[in-house]
């Protein structure tokens, strides 16, 4: 009879099929003596957090976990994606605990920004979606940067209370904890280990603090709304931004349009000329064309011109959906999840967006 087999490190099933699921083991590695998956592989020999996507139901348990805690809760956003990378309802399931919101990534954004600004930014926009953090910082989990001031305001606002780490998936939350580990961390394959979060088939990784407390690294939800499930690996390369944002103005009139590879679509269709500021991945090619025309370009030049994407997956690319914007107040932004955002600069303009059914567009006061 065939047992189910355990994972040394955690207990979790392994299984062999799907390696973004919980309990993967490489079929090679099952000859072992001891099988442990390959996320406990990482941890205890790399000290490296991977990421398993997760249900959104387990997701929820998850939230309604942390309202029962005395704890504090960092929440990590990507602020290339604020809005998609938000976590909508975690506000409604933290209870009394105070939340300290990070923005992430800010290495992405023109040097020249004022991060007190953006900070505020942050604030007004955390309180309209319904959450009040007790305070709002930045850092680049990749470059290092922000890291220790990170790592000090937890400390001052923890009071003696538990950490919970939560963002969803692409945030950089695993990122940024392993930079916790390297700089605070000592002799970590001693230190991390993992528990079983109430309620979930799932581990957390956590990390012991020096009064006893810990760190919980809580798993991520996966951001539906975002352009990377409707391109492959390579293309997901070109679209998400790596190096700071080289910002592409264009001065345009009315019934003019901008293609960001044949992923996206902006129609100016009615006001004065105005400039408007692209803010997308320098390896994205921007199109510019006649409104009147951009039907026909589109359908001609999907794939090749407009990539991406490429010949291949422009087929399994959702039908391109329109959105219209009046715009009345100057400067916003017209956002497309997990692509970048046009920053409109003039009053009374009609616009209108279009992206993939799916991928969803916003507008917001601008973040710049
Ligand atoms: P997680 O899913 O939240 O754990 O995110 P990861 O830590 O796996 O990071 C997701 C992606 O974002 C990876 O490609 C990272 O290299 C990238 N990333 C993480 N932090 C930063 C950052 O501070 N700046 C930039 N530009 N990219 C980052």
């Amino acid at each position: 009879e065939e047992r189910d087999l355990m994972c040394a490190g955690c207990g979790v099933t392994i299984q062999t099929e799907d390696k973004n699921k919980l309990g993967f083991t490489p079929p090679s590695a099952l000859d072992k003596d001891i099988v442990t998956c390959q996320r406990c592989f990482r941890l205890t020999h790399y000290n490296e957090i991977q990421d398993v996507s997760l249900t959104d139901d387990d997701f929820l348990k998850i939230l309604h976990g942390l309202g029962e805690k005395n704890a504090l809760i960092v929440k990590v956003v990507d602020i290339f994606d604020f809005t998609g990378s938000w976590l909508p309802g975690l506000h409604r399931f933290v209870g009394k605990n105070d939340v300290l919101l990070v923005g992430n990534k800010v290495d992405l954004l023109p040097k020249s920004i004022n991060h007190n600004r953006l900070v505020n930014w942050m604030k007004k926009s955390a309180k309209e979606l319904g959450l009040k953090p007790v305070d709002v910082t930045l850092m680049s989990a990749v470059k290092n940067q922000g890291i220790e001031e990170v790592a000090s305001l937890i400390d001052k606002l923890r009071k003696g209370r538990d950490v919970y780490i939560v963002g969803c998936t692409n945030v950089g939350k695993s990122t940024f904890i392993n930079q916790m580990i390297k700089a605070f961390g000592g002799d970590t394959e001693q230190l991390i280990t993992t528990s079983h979060f109430p309620g979930t088939t799932l581990d957390m990784i956590d990390i012991p603090l020096d009064d006893g407390k810990a760190l919980y690294d809580t798993p991520g939800i996966i951001n539906h709304h975002q352009m990377a499930h409707f391109v492959d690996k390579q293309e997901l390369k070109i679209i998400t931004p790596k190096k700071e944002i080289k910002p592409m103005v264009f001065q345009l009139n009315e019934e003019q349009t901008l293609f960001f590879g044949g992923l996206s679509r902006f129609d100016f269709v009615e006001g004065e000329r105005s400039s408007f500021t692209c803010y997308l991945s320098n390896d994205l090619q921007i199109h510019r064309t006649k409104r009147e025309k951009a039907d026909e370009l589109y359908k001609n030049h999907l794939g090749s011109m407009l990539t991406p994407p490429g010949e291949l997956s422009k087929d399994t690319l959702p039908p391109l959906v329109k959105t219209t914007f009046q715009v009345r107040e100057e400067k916003m932004d017209i956002v497309f999840s997990g692509l970048g955002w046009v920053t409109v600069h003039g009053q009374n303009l009609k616009v209108e967006a279009y992206a993939p059914k799916g991928v969803s567009v916003t507008i917001r006061e601008s973040i710049i």
